[in-house]
């Protein structure tokens, strides 16, 4: 099987100018996929040159005719679901049935934003002066330089692309390294749906570099970025010097709360099933565990054994529910993570290592920690694992400061049916996304995002628009 390799830039598929070429690894195998056209930040020049030209057009078309490319974008990645999310799970190591769901997830969010452009409405503000009158319209931000990481590679540059074309800006996507084979396919759709030459650019190189020419190049008006907190951070300091707008969607450290309520075995199921989605490789994985003390050893032995059964393997194959980590690097820094914290005092329940089952393959067992002390590595930091610390509370009260005690604030889950209970957690939590008896909040209409240091504005819903367009005030004297 061979897959296209090549940027697009300006309407054309083409190498990198130096020809150099990076090698897409597949997680499960160790083995090569295929070359991909590595870049430089010249390539990343000439990608934002044809941007500003095409955005003099696109931003004049109307938002109807913008919403028929971007529902016809959805309705091919629909069509080729099958051959899309078999490249991401080969890429990216996540079952081929969560790979689907990421392109169906994807197309969703393509064809809500052919509909929500059509509704960037301004106002007609009432006047306090006779013969003023005021108003507002909004104006595309123009063009949008959009880095993404390796975790959802589709989803996340869906959730910039979509409500930058549907706002009449145009963008310079830059994946992530190691997983633009997926992505390739989903500019395939882009240009086929009609995009016009420019209005979407696809350019893989050096993060460093890219990242340079999308600051300092004064065409650049946007820069939309998914990723860790401290790259978020460096980009925010640099994107002042021309006072880039920027929408962050960094780091999460989710805690998950289960109150005496709820039932211990259906909140395990919950539980387990968030938290070893894509390996723990979600920036809104639960990845603190509190449960009230009182179904502790109910809710402990139900996860444990519900954990135990999960199927690893190639992602590729049937009844895989656990595929590989994403790069080598994953499966040592998960098991210093798991070391440390028994230094700390921690047991490990279940897993804890490489699984040697396989020999080929970034492959970690899912893992449960009991006794896990607060000052374990990852109870501070993120630690993007398929790893489950299990911890106690006795009250509502301390359960909400021991969650809120992060720098983090990107989701929290709650599992209770008590609505008093539920209304004082929500009020509580510092946490953009709240999933109350839900694991799995995400949805194109709502709007996804972090507090504190897990982000800068909201991605989806109708927020999700508004980050691409200014507002821009009309004041009207009228004769007399
Ligand atoms: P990362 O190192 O920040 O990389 C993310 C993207 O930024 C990649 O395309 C990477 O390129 C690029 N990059 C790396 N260094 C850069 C720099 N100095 N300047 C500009 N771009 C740079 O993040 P990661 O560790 O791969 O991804 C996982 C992180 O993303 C986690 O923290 C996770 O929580 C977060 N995340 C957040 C959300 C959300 O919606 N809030 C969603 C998913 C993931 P290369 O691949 O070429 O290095």
């Amino acid at each position: 099987m061979s897959w296209n390799n090549k940027m697009l830039i300006d309407g054309k598929w083409c190498d990198a100018a130096n020809g150099k070429t990076i090698d897409v690894i597949n997680p499960a195998t160790e083995e090569v996929i295929q070359a991909v056209a590595f870049g430089t930040r010249e390539d990343a020049k000439r990608a934002v040159q044809a941007a500003s030209r095409a955005f003099k057009k696109w931003m004049k078309t109307t938002a109807y005719e913008r919403a028929k490319v971007l529902k016809k974008t959805a309705d091919l990645m629909r069509d080729r679901v099958e051959s899309i999310a078999k490249t991401l799970t080969m890429e990216q190591g996540k079952p081929l049935p969560e790979a689907k769901a990421e392109v169906l997830h994807s197309a969703d969010t393509f064809e809500w934003f052919a509909e929500e452009g059509k509704r960037a409405y301004g106002q007609v503000i009432p006047n306090s002066m006779p013969g003023k009158r005021h108003m507002t319209i909004k104006h595309p931000v123009g063009v949008v330089g959009a880095i993404s990481p390796w975790n959802f590679p589709i989803t996340l540059q869906a959730r910039k692309i979509a409500p930058a074309l549907a706002a009449g800006c145009t963008v310079v996507s830059k994946p992530a390294s190691q997983t633009p084979l997926c992505l390739i396919q989903v500019f395939e759709c882009l240009l086929e749906a009609g995009c016009p030459e420019g209005v979407v650019n696809l350019v893989m190189g050096p993060a460093q570099e890219i990242a340079d020419e999308f600051l300092e190049n004064q065409e650049v008006r946007k820069i939309s970025f998914t990723g860790s907190t401290e790259v978020g951070k460096e980009l925010m300091r640099r994107a002042s010097d021309q006072l880039k707008r920027l929408s962050l969607e960094l780091g999460g450290h989710a805690p998950f709360i289960v109150f005496p309520d709820a039932d211990p075995e259906i909140g395990a199921q919950i539980a387990v099933m968030g938290k070893f989605r894509n390996n723990g490789q979600v920036c809104i994985a639960p990845s603190r565990f509190y449960v009230h003390d009182s179904i502790k050893r109910q809710f402990t032995d139900a996860t444990i054994r519900l954990t135990q059964k999960l199927k690893l393997g190639n992602g590729l194959e049937p009844g895989v529910e656990i595929g590989p980590m994403f790069e080598k690097k994953a499966l040592t820094s998960t098991q210093e993570l798991v070391e440390q914290a028994k230094e700390c005092g921690a047991t490990v329940a279940t897993g804890g290592k490489r699984s040697d089952r396989f020999e080929r393959g970034y492959f970690f067992e899912p893992t449960v920690l009991v006794d896990v002390p607060t000052t374990a590595k990852l109870m501070i930091e993120e630690p993007f694992a398929p790893i489950m610390p299990i911890l106690h509370f006795d009250n509502l009260q301390s359960v909400i400061q021991a969650a809120n005690n992060t720098r983090y604030g990107l989701a929290a889950y709650v599992f209770t049916n008590d609505l008093t209970t539920a209304w004082q957690m929500a009020e509580g939590l510092e946490a953009g996304i709240i999933g109350i008896n839900d694991p799995v909040p995400a949805t194109p209409q709502c709007p996804f995002g972090g507090m504190k240091e897990s982000g800068l504005g909201r991605e989806l819903a109708h927020e999700g628009l508004e980050a691409y367009l200014e507002t821009k005030y009309l004041a009207i004297k009228l004769g007399e």
